[in-house]
């Protein structure tokens, strides 16, 4: 027999087609389509305004699968990291950040990333694989319905996600896409273009069809003014420079639900932090620096230090000074509060279990590569 179809695979638009296969209308796809991720509903039984032959049907057909759960750590500040089992050793996490305002769910894209960043402990565990439409969308599923229990409310309790957790998502783009279509369905979750974000480390060819399939909020993963500091630093720079980069990301804002771009951009001790690097950016995003002006917003990130990156978090003084320099040439410009930390759930501490099929780990930590950072590019800062 054939395994049953896992609904949270699809979109609206597949599950209608699903849905025609066994002879039922877009309506019937419709009401599924809410009981899945509307109400939480798993059991088909208690699907009560399906037909018995329709529930009987879908029964022996289709299931919603979770993730199992390894792990769930609560941090003092309300975070909770769950730590999923995706099969074959390999383990991915998602983190719930709650805030006055919002409920913010991070959401991971694959069992590790092949990117392999420096900084990253992601990145440092190598790529193992992509996760589906339905392992990407399990995540937010499981997160809200849990959390509206725990909290015992009907009311949403996820307004915002981002694509911040474990991978790169437009390297697995195909599974991504229908994933955000649910997300923004007002069958689905309703939430808002400009409250989901993908956070790319610059896929540019990516990045020009997101704007066409499914524009959303966009963070760039800047971390460096120029391709001599950002090559090292973000490897895929090497295949898609600054210039590209920055090209891509003032087209994007054609589409893009907002009229800006949000740059990350992470602090690094004595690599990427410096008074003159804070200028170089400013003439980079101003168009001054051969690419052109972009709208943008900066989130400076201090670095989330672990051992075998051996990178140091600038000094919080370093960070105000760079982020004033940057606020004084009129860029909107955060400092990102450091969430859960206590838990390794703040940004790059997300590890999970990862299967390392590409070696990256053994390629970052090998002794004859390193270091590769010009730890020499930000001269000493004045005191
Ligand atoms: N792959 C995507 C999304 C996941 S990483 C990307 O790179 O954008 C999410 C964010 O965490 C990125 O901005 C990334 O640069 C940042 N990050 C990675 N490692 C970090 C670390 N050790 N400390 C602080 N931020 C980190
Ligand atoms: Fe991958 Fe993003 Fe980590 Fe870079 S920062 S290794 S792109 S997850």
């Amino acid at each position: 027999m054939a395994p049953p179809v896992n609904l949270l695979d699809f979109d609206l638009d597949a599950l209608t087609a699903w849905c025609a296969t066994l002879g039922e209308k877009r309506f019937r796809a419709v009401q599924l389509f809410r009981w899945v991720h509307q109400k939480g509903e798993s059991d088909f039984a208690r699907m009560s305004d399906l037909a018995k032959s329709l529930r009987d049907k879908l029964a022996s057909t289709a299931e919603v699968r979770p993730l199992k759960i390894l792990t769930e750590q609560a941090s003092a500040d309300g975070t909770i990291k769950w730590l999923f089992d995706v099969g074959g050793g390999d383990a991915v996490e998602a983190v719930f950040i709650p805030e006055d305002d919002r409920g913010t769910l991070c959401v991971s894209s694959q069992a590790g990333c092949a990117v392999g960043c420096r900084f990253c402990s992601t990145g440092h565990q190598g790529f193992s694989r992509n996760l589906s439409t339905g392992e990407i969308l399990a995540q937010l599923w499981f997160a809200e319905h849990h959390l509206r229990q725990r909290l015992n409310t009907p009311d949403r309790v996820i307004s915002n996600v981002v694509m911040m957790g474990m991978g790169e998502p437009l390297q697995n783009y195909s599974a991504l896409v229908p994933a955000l279509r649910v997300m923004l369905d007002d069958h689905g979750y309703g939430l808002s273009r400009r409250r989901v974000t993908v956070s790319t480390s610059g896929v540019v060819p990516m990045i020009e069809r997101l704007q066409h399939d499914c524009p959303v909020a966009l963070a760039v993963s800047l971390h460096a003014p120029t391709d001599a500091l950002r090559d090292p630093l973000v490897p895929l720079n090497r295949k898609y420079p600054l210039a590209e980069l920055l090209a891509a990301c003032r087209q994007y804002l054609a589409a893009a639900p907002r009229d800006f771009i949000t740059f990350e951009y992470c602090m690094l001790d004595g690599v990427n932090d410096s008074p003159e690097q804070a200028r170089q950016l400013i003439a980079l995003v101003n168009g001054q620096a051969g690419a052109p002006r972009v709208p943008c917003k900066f989130n400076l990130i201090p670095f989330n230090p672990f051992p075998a990156s051996g990178l140091l978090r600038s000094p919080r003084e370093r960070v105000l000074a760079f982020a004033k320099i940057l606020q004084d040439a009129g860029i909107v410009t955060t400092v990102r509060k450091t969430r859960g930390d206590d838990i390794d759930a703040a940004c790059g501490q997300l590890a999970g279990e990862v299967q390392d099929r590409t070696q990256v780990h053994s390629r970052l930590t090998r002794p004859d590569v390193r270091p590769v950072i010009p730890i020499t590019a930000a001269p000493p800062v004045q005191p």
